[in-house]
């Protein structure tokens, strides 16, 4: 099972993509989606872009990649626009605060509630 998060700010982005390729959303116009594995190098400050479209890979810097009116990518127009989500594979369980059969693994590994918030450490 997959939920979205929805990334606002590079350095979300930065955050979720640090070391590790992510799974991410650009949904615009209402419903136009595509689908970008991104990897973020803090040593160069810059993204590795994957687009499972057309099977092409490409690397941007922090400010072509935050840019809304680039023609190389849709992402700074997405995160501007509210259309650029994280998507996290997650496992549904019970809450052992509320007990709700919900919640995830964030982005630590760790299994956070959806209902009650409570973040239950591992
Ligand atoms: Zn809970």
């Amino acid at each position: 099972m997959s939920k979205s998060l929805k990334i606002e700010t590079v350095d979300d982005l930065k955050k979720y993509a640090y070391n590790k390729q992510k799974d991410f959303a650009i949904t615009l116009n209402g419903g136009v989606f595509s689908r970008k594995e991104i990897y973020y190098y803090s040593d160069t400050n810059t993204f590795d872009v994957f687009s499972g479209i057309d099977g092409t890979i490409a690397n941007f810097t922090e400010t072509e990649i935050t840019d809304e009116f680039s023609n190389k990518t849709n992402i700074g127009k997405a995160m501007k626009l509210g259309g650029f989500y994280l998507m996290e594979e997650y496992e549904p369980k019970t809450c052992d605060n509320c007990g709700s059969y919900e919640g995830y693994n964030n982005s630590s590994g760790d299994f956070q509630c959806d209902n009650c918030g409570h973040d239950e450490g591992e």
